[in-house]
C-alpha cells in the first residue's frame, strides 16, 4: 500500500504526473513517429520500467514518477530520438506470444516472420505425427524461428546456426528464458558447414535486402540493425538460397521441407532456384500484405 501511494503527486511535484509526462514525451516522439505510434512507444516504456498500463493509468489519473524513475524515462525518450528502435531501448519485444530478448547484434523479429513460423507449425501439425523431427535454423539471429519452433512442435528436436557468436549469446539466452532446449553453433553457411545430422525441416530468413534498396529505408533500420543479417550485393542476392539449398541437399532427409522467407523482389527467382537444384516442387507463398515473401520447397 505504501509503495503505491508514494506514487501519488505531492504538491510539489506536480509535473511528473504520468499524464503529463505522456504527453510531453509523446509531443517530443511526434519529430520522427506519427502520433499513434508516439503514444504507444510512452505507453510501452511506462509499462516497461514501471508496470504501469492504460487501465491502471485510467483508474489513478494522478499517478506520479519520482526524480529516479523520471530520469529513466527521460534517458529512453533521448536515445529513442536518435531514431534507435523501442525494441532496442527496451532490450526486449514479443515474438509469437513469447518475450524475446533484443539488442544491437540481432535483428529485430518482424511480423512476417511470425507468419512463417505459424505456416511451418500448421504444415507439421497437420501431419499428426508423434515421430520426433528435427529442424535446422540458418542465420537464427535472436533465436526467434528457432525457439518459437521448440515451443509449438514439442515433439521436434531444433538445431540453429549463425555466424556471429555475439548473436547467438543472445539466442541462448531467449531459449532459457522461454523454457526450450535448442543445439546453437556457430557457424558459416556461406563455407559449407560440415553438420553430420540430416534434418526434416530446414527454415530460414537470411539476409535478403539488397544495398540498392537502402535509400529507401528508415534510419531506424539502417542506423542500428546489424547490416550483416541484412544485406546482400545487389550482384548476387540470393547467395544465401543458393548456399542453403546445396546444403539441404546433402542434409534434409527424403521427405524434407525447406521453407524460406525471401525479398518480395525475387519469390519467383528463388523458387526456380530451388527447381534446379532438386526441389522439383518450390512455390511461392505471399505473406498478409499480398507480398511474395515465403519459399517452401520439397523435392
Ligand atoms: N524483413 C526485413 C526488413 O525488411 C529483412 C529481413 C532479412 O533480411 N532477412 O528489414
Amino acid at each position: 500500500m505504501l509503495l503505491i501511494i508514494s506514487y501519488f503527486c505531492s504538491m510539489k511535484t506536480h509535473s511528473n504526473s504520468i499524464r503529463e509526462l505522456r504527453r510531453h514525451y509523446a509531443a517530443m516522439l511526434n519529430e520522427i513517429y506519427d502520433p499513434n505510434e508516439s503514444n504507444t512507444i510512452v505507453m510501452m516504456l511506462i509499462e516497461h520500467y514501471f508496470g504501469f498500463n492504460r487501465i491502471s493509468l485510467a483508474l489513478n489519473p494522478d499517478l506520479c514518477l519520482n526524480e529516479d524513475e523520471l530520469e529513466k524515462l527521460d534517458h529512453a525518450v533521448s536515445e529513442l530520438m536518435t531514431n534507435r528502435p523501442i525494441q532496442y531501448v527496451i532490450g526486449e519485444t514479443e515474438f509469437c506470444d513469447m518475450q524475446f530478448e533484443v539488442n544491437g547484434n540481432v535483428l529485430i523479429p518482424r511480423p512476417e516472420t511470425e507468419e512463417l513460423v505459424s505456416m511451418i507449425s500448421s504444415a507439421v501439425k497437420s501431419q499428426q505425427s508423434t515421430d520426433t523431427f528435427n529442424i535446422l535454423d540458418i542465420g537464427t539471429g535472436s533465436g526467434c524461428i528457432a525457439i518459437s519452433l521448440a515451443k509449438l512442435l514439442r515433439n521436434s528436436e531444433v538445431t540453429a546456426i549463425d555466424i556471429s557468436e555475439n548473436a547467438l549469446e543472445v539466442a541462448r539466452r531467449n531459449a532459457l528464458s522461454n523454457g526450450v532446449a535448442v543445439d546453437f553453433i556457430l557457424s558459416d553457411i556461406l563455407s559449407n558447414p560440415h553438420l553430420t545430422k540430416r534434418f526434416d525441416i530446414i527454415v530460414s530468413n537470411p539476409p535478403y535486402v539488397c544495398e540498392s534498396e537502402k535509400k529507401t529505408m528508415r534510419a531506424n533500420v539502417l542506423n542500428f540493425e546489424p547490416s550483416t543479417a541484412l544485406f546482400v550485393d545487389d550482384n548476387d542476392p540470393l547467395i544465401f538460397y543458393r548456399h542453403i539449398i546445396r546444403f539441404a541437399g546433402n542434409n534434409l532427409n527424403p521427405n524434407g521441407v525447406v521453407w524460406f522467407e525471401v525479398n518480395e523482389n525475387f519469390g519467383e527467382e528463388t523458387a526456380e532456384l530451388c527447381r534446379n537444384n532438386g526441389f522439383g516442387n518450390a512455390a511461392v507463398i505471399k505473406d498478409s500484405s499480398g507480398k511474395d515473401r515465403f519459399v517452401k520447397a520439397t523435392r
